[in-house]
């Protein structure tokens, strides 16, 4: 049996759906990305605009670590529209103290500044904050935090399948399927500062790109590794390759894309202004390998190949150059570090594949 609404509902209920539509819209929009980045500039800016909020901003950490790695923030500008921006965080000193201490004791924290509220709520997976979100608003506090609730619950879930899908388990560095998608953003973020040159061998960096930033990628290959397994067991392998990984983390920048790529492989995705820079850096991490003591196992050295990435470039491509020079090295006493382009022109190594000839992924 149908029951009857009353007619003076109507309106309400009709407004309250449009809300809930309004809301849905606004996380199917930031749900859409895979990209992070743009996940959280779309989060920033339909958090403020569904709460009429002053500004709203993103604070997150590291991938497991503790300090703060971004903020996105989505403001009114002078003629009430939103602009959205990345703040360095080294910038954002004095505020961050507050966001801290706010993601160390999981607590939401509330007070008021210049006339507004202020609402940082932290962001939570597995018991630990990943980052706060903070709201400034002309609202109270308890009538903009469900929404803001809401939103940090949705963030971290959904962050945490994409990360669970684009990083390696054992790790946690990025793994081999996001290396194109990687590659991309790097390029795409690169290809302004390229210099306009025809491109006649992918492999050759531009001639006039002097202190243009240019995308290179090495392979990093630990040296008889077999051997390690074979005498001291899997789980000191496995070791071995956890804290290889932290190494690479400390040693290479923040910007610098790091990848396990398969059992003892590595991938660095990185910008240099030129070879001589992108060799000192790889030399320098392996020199800082070579020198660790590593836990039972001693010492472990790494072989490395390297090549430059052009803006046309397949990735299975640029791999097969950074692998002949990784090649190269192996055959010729392992523990260093060799560039294609420069092996290429000593004649040392032959020409790469046609782009496109084999697909890895
Ligand atoms: P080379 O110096 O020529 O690189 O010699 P290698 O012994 O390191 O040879 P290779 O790189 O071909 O061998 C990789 C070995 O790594 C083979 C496999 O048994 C081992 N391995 C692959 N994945 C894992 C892993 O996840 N954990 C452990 N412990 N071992 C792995
Ligand atoms: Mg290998
Ligand atoms: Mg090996």
């Amino acid at each position: 049996m149908s029951k009857a609404v009353p007619l003076a509902a109507a309106p309400a209920a009709g407004a309250s759906l449009f809300a809930h539509s309004r809301l849905l819209d606004s996380v199917a929009a930031f749900t859409h990305h895979r990209d992070i980045d743009a996940l959280d500039h779309s989060l920033a800016l339909s958090l403020a605009e569904l709460s009429s909020a002053q500004s709203v901003s993103l604070v997150k950490r590291a991938v497991g670590g503790t300090h703060v790695d971004s903020i996105v923030q989505c403001a009114l500008d002078e003629q009430g529209h939103y602009q959205l921006r990345a703040i360095e965080p080294h910038a954002a000193e004095p505020a961050l103290e507050r966001v801290n201490r706010c993601m160390e004791q999981l607590e939401v924290h509330t007070e008021m500044i210049h006339g507004m509220h202020r609402l940082t709520v932290p962001m939570l997976r597995d018991g630990r904050a990943i980052g706060a979100l903070e709201l400034d608003s002309c609202m109270p506090p308890a009538t903009s935090r469900p929404l803001v609730d809401g939103f940090a619950r949705i963030y971290s879930n959904y962050t945490g399948l994409l990360q669970e899908s684009e990083r390696d388990k054992l790790t946690g560095l990025y793994n081999r399927r996001s290396l194109e998608r990687q590659l991309q953003r790097l390029l795409q973020q690169h290809e302004s500062t390229q210099p306009p040159v025809a491109e006649p061998e992918p492999s050759r960096p531009g001639p006039s790109s002097a202190g243009a930033p240019q995308v290179w990628l090495a392979i990093l290959d630990i040296d008889h590794f077999k051997h390690i397994n074979d005498t001291y067991g899997h789980i000191y392998g496995d070791e071995v390759i956890l804290l290889l990984a932290q190494q690479m983390r400390a040693c290479f920048r923040r910007s610098d894309v790091l990848f396990r790529f398969g059992g003892e492989e590595f991938v660095i995705l990185f910008a240099a202004t030129d070879e001589a820079t992108v060799h000192a850096v790889l030399e320098r991490f392996r020199q800082r390998v070579a020198e660790y003591a590593f836990p039972q196992v001693g010492l472990v050295t790494v072989s490395i190949g390297y090549a430059h990435v052009g803006v046309h470039d397949y990735p299975a491509s640029v791999l097969d150059r950074a692998d002949k020079a990784l090649y190269f090295a192996k055959n010729n006493g392992r523990n260093s570090t060799y560039g294609y382009e420069s092996l290429r022109a000593s004649g040392a190594v032959g020409q790469t594949m046609a782009p496109g000839a084999i697909d890895l992924f």
